[in-house]
């Protein structure tokens, strides 16, 4: 239960008014020594409630430590607008029964209003590294009482060359009781342990990322086909026919994804695109259309979706079969959440064999053959 963890009454209450009653696996591992102030590192799958397990702690710290408050007490950074926007989303949730603000700063924004909206001194600064650094160097945003840096999706961000920026902040987050928890959805690199011996104190190690803890309400299915057309009908067909409120279509290029997006498109299925090389707008528009219910097939890259929480998808499909058993992972992550049923088809075409076979050694589980009968032959 959230109350054994002494957090204070009005996220309590915020929780409650969430619906939020019992804390995730991550949530009740890091909730504790993050109250404690101790420094942590960890590993969770995406959708496993990381978000909450920080920004519940630095709630928690900014309610009961108050002082006379004339900066950012405490930095929130994440890879992408759209990431950051979600964060802020939830900090305001959890936030809803107390006066604390929370400030957003990321590119495709106009800097002058960010430079206003600090002014006015958030508590939370919530954003994305390199906009952030510019306000840094422009001295409109002042880190040095910053007492807790989070770093959030930290592999990700260091994959997307992020790794000198979120050092430049995190050196400017100079106060001397500073404590910084570090969360991915993999255990990350070479880059991600530097940076985290050269950011972290004696981190505490938190590792919930089982291969085999997927989803159970999950089914995972292949289907092999023979080339790409016959993928597309493939897609096609699953699309009419299979049961499903929301769909993700994962493509390894972006190519692909825009040339997917046609095909849907031409065959009448409410589709969406949503890639790195879209600018955040579309992005945005991309996500919110389907949070909203105007779409209900989005077509992505891995880039583009990676971290993404969009409530409601229950069906995901690999029209290319993943590089790795950890993109498998993130992209499967994104159906089913929290225990909800959802269905995970990859497509498979003969020379994806290989890469199937080291997926399901990585999961130590396979995959549930299928065959669309109606489209055997019949091409
Ligand atoms: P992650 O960052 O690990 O991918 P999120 O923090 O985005 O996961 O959480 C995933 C979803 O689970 C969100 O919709 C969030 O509101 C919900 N959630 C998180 N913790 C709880 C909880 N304790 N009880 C119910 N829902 C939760
Ligand atoms: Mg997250």
């Amino acid at each position: 239960m959230f109350a054994d963890y002494g957090l204070h009454e009005r996220l309590l209450k915020a929780l409650s008014s969430l619906s939020f009653t019992e804390p995730t696996a991550v949530q009740a591992a890091a909730i504790p020594p993050a109250l404690e102030g101790r420094d942590l590192r960890v590993t969770a799958k995406t959708g496993s409630g990381k978000t909450a397990a920080f920004v519940l702690p630095a709630l928690h710290r900014l309610l009961t430590e108050s002082r006379p408050q004339a900066a950012a007490r405490v930095l929130i950074l994440l890879p992408t607008r759209e990431l950051a926007q979600q964060t802020l989303r939830e900090v305001e949730r959890f936030a809803q029964f107390t006066f604390l603000k929370a400030g957003l700063i990321t590119g495709g924004e106009g800097f002058k209003e960010q430079a206003a909206a600090l002014r006015k001194n958030p508590e939370i600064v919530i954003g994305t590294p390199g906009r952030l650094l510019e306000h840094l160097q422009a001295g409109s945003l002042l880190l040095g009482d910053v007492e807790m840096l989070v770093l959030d999706e930290a592999d990700r961000m260091l994959d997307l060359g992020m790794s000198d920026d979120v050092l430049k902040l995190a050196a400017a987050c100079a106060a001397a009781q500073r404590q910084t928890l570090l969360f991915s959805a993999t255990t990350g690199g070479r880059v991600l342990d530097r940076v985290v011996d050269e950011i972290l104190r004696e981190p505490q190690l938190l590792l919930l990322n089982r291969r085999n803890e997927l989803n159970e309400n999950l089914r995972q299915q292949i289907i092999t086909a023979d080339d790409v057309r016959h993928k597309e009908r493939l897609l096609q067909w699953l699309l009419a026919h299979e049961a499903f409120a929301q769909a993700i279509v994962f493509t390894n290029t972006r190519a692909q994804a825009d040339r997917l997006v046609g095909v849907l498109r031409a065959s009448k299925v409410k589709s969406y695109v949503l890639h790195g090389e879209k600018d955040q707008e579309e992005r945005k528009q991309a996500v919110d259309r389907l949070r909203q219910g105007h779409v209900n097939v989005l077509v992505a890259t891995d880039v583009a979706a990676r971290g993404l929480d969009i409530e409601g998808v229950d069906l995901v499909i690999n029209f290319d079969m993943p590089r790795s058993g950890d993109e498998y992972v993130h992209r499967i992550g994104r159906a089913g959440r929290v225990g909800q049923a959802g269905l995970a088809i990859s497509l498979i075409c003969h020379n994806d064999w290989n890469l199937m076979s080291s997926i399901e050694r990585y999961l130590k589980q396979a995959f549930e053959r299928r065959q669309v009968k109606e489209l055997l032959g019949s091409y």
